[in-house]
């Protein structure tokens, strides 16, 4: 590193002492990596899928043998307990091997039925690799998040340009290592560190596609910044998730989803419980046992805690603007209430009965509060939670099967899990991404291998068609186009 280069520091959230130092990548730099990762990208996309396969699995081995290790460092610099770490890192286990045994599936070539008028072509399909993606990734999930597009941008045969959040390098850092370190050959993984103009820079740079993962605000300007240059976008942003209790769901076990997904990393989840509508008719009951488990709760900066410290300081003022709008327009603080929001840690809020026009309602808060608000049925709760500008997902609990499909096929967002909390972001095989607010383009699953691919449309001429059919060349046959109508009106006329 040059002696002029400037650096930034991560600092633990929890005491705020300097975790590490990284330099602050101007555009020079970031080019650089890219034309390392360019030439590992055509060594990477000749290898076959076994080969692929073999190495993303020597690197689902590495996180698996030393998911201890990378825990501590998430820790250290987002802040949550180990635990919770942990099940990130063995989320991320799962998709690599998801992705690496399923690629060539998706990917590989196939034949595809042609046409009747082109009935004497060969066709065919084909998803080829990108080239370069450049990822830009948030800090809540320092693994999880950036790895739904790594493992399946590698798989679909690309190289990639990681960019870390600047809370969270050190983990950044350790993920590329142990890419290449599974993959020695070629630097198919580089690391770029710095904020938003490193960010930025990195969408100018002339990569394949950029996937980001972050705020709507950075996620439009990520989308101007390639606008320039046509680069494609995939963008996963917030969220304002609902959750949906009907008077027959089991109120326990929604208690403790809601209670588990509001405060959980210390409600910085995009998919975080935010907001949730009961029946009516179970409102109290509801709202009593959520409240008795969230005052169980014992956050703060161990290893060991509920939940951490909020990684990002300039956060804690919306949390708190969000808790005061609430209760200044006649909401409610059943546990906690603005005095919950300390220096580093806020201890967790429940909200009741806030009127829906709340920025607590209306903005993603991040933070570890919720507000149960009652309905009068199902229907009611759908409307309320399509509301929101948002789309990411939402969560339904009842005891009645048919309801629940009913109302989460109405559910406006990218995926809904009935009688429990996120578990489709568990699943390898489901895509996972949003609408509206939330943003576009799908990782996770087979679409998630496909965004990082162009397909690829082949046609070939088996035989030559007979003259008395073949309309498309000046020669044809004078009754050629009557022939082929007739023969269409019978096909495709049946109503
Ligand atoms: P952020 O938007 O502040 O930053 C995200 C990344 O963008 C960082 O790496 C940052 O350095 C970079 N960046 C900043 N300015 C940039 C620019 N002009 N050009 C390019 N890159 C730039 O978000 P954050 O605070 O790190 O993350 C929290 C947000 O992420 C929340 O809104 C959360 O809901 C969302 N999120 C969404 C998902 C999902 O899957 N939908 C997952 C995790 C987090």
């Amino acid at each position: 590193m040059p002696d002029t280069q400037q650096t930034f520091d991560s600092r633990s959230p929890a005491d705020g002492r300097v975790v590490a130092t990284f330099p602050i990548m101007d555009a020079a730099a970031v080019g650089e990596a890219v034309d390392r990762a360019r030439i590992a990208a055509s060594w990477w996309r000749d290898l076959s899928f076994g080969e692929r396969k073999k190495y993303l699995l020597r690197f689902k081995s590495i996180l698996a043998r030393r998911a201890d290790e990378l825990a501590e460092l998430v820790h250290q610099e987002n802040g949550k307990p180990t635990d919770d770490a942990l099940l990130e890192i063995l989320l991320s286990i799962e998709h690599i091997d998801w992705a690496a045994r399923n690629a060539e599936k998706v990917l590989k070539q196939r034949r595809v039925r042609p046409g009747l008028l082109t009935a004497n072509q060969d066709a065919r399909l084909a998803y080829q690799p990108l080239g370069v993606i450049g990822i830009i990734g948030p800090w809540n999930y320092p693994v999880f998040t950036p790895m739904g597009s790594i493992a399946y941008a590698l798989a679909a045969g690309n190289a990639l340009v990681f960019k870390p959040s600047e809370y969270t390098p050190l983990v950044g850092q350790w993920i590329v290592d142990a890419v290449n370190e599974a993959i020695p050959q070629q630097p198919v993984a580089q690391l770029i560190t710095g904020a938003g103009s490193t960010g930025a820079a990195l969408c100018h740079s002339g990569v394949d596609k950029i996937a980001f993962t972050g705020s709507g605000a950075t996620g439009r300007k990520v989308l101007k910044e390639c606008a320039e240059s046509l680069t494609p976008v995939a963008l996963e942003l917030g969220g304002k998730d609902a959750v949906l209790v009907d008077a027959s769901a089991n109120l326990d076990k929604a208690a403790d989803a809601v209670t588990f997904g509001a405060y959980h990393n210390a409600g910085q989840t995009c998919a975080g419980v935010e907001r949730v509508y009961v029946h009516e008719a179970v409102y109290h009951e509801f709202l009593e046992k959520v409240a008795e488990k969230t005052r169980a709760l014992v956050p703060g900066t161990n290893r060991d805690s509920s939940y951490g410290p909020m990684t990002m300081p300039s956060q804690i003022d919306v949390v708190r603007r969000h808790i005061l709008d609430a209760m200044a327009r006649g909401g409610r603080a059943v546990v906690g209430g603005p005095e919950s929001v300390g220096e580093c840690v806020v201890t967790p809020v429940l909200l009741a009965d806030v009127p829906e026009d709340s920025t607590a309602i209306t903005e993603e808060t991040f933070g570890p509060t919720i507000v149960v608000n009652p309905v009068r049925d199902l229907d009611e709760a759908v409307d309320r939670s399509n509301a929101s500008s948002y789309g990411l997902s939402a969560a339904i609990f009842s005891g009645d099967r048919k309801a629940m499909g009913q109302a989460a096929n109405r559910l406006r967002t990218g995926s809904v899990t009935m009688n429990s909390w996120v578990m489709n972001a568990g699943v390898p095989a489901l895509p996972w991404g949003g609408n509206g607010e939330s943003g576009f383009g799908r990782i996770h699953g087979a679409d998630g291998l496909r965004e990082f691919t162009r397909a690829k449309s082949t046609t070939r001429e088996r035989f030559p068609l007979p003259i008395a059919i073949n309309i498309t060349n000046f020669q044809r046959h004078p009754q050629a186009a009557q022939l082929v109508r007739k023969t269409f009106a019978l096909i495709h006329g049946r109503s």
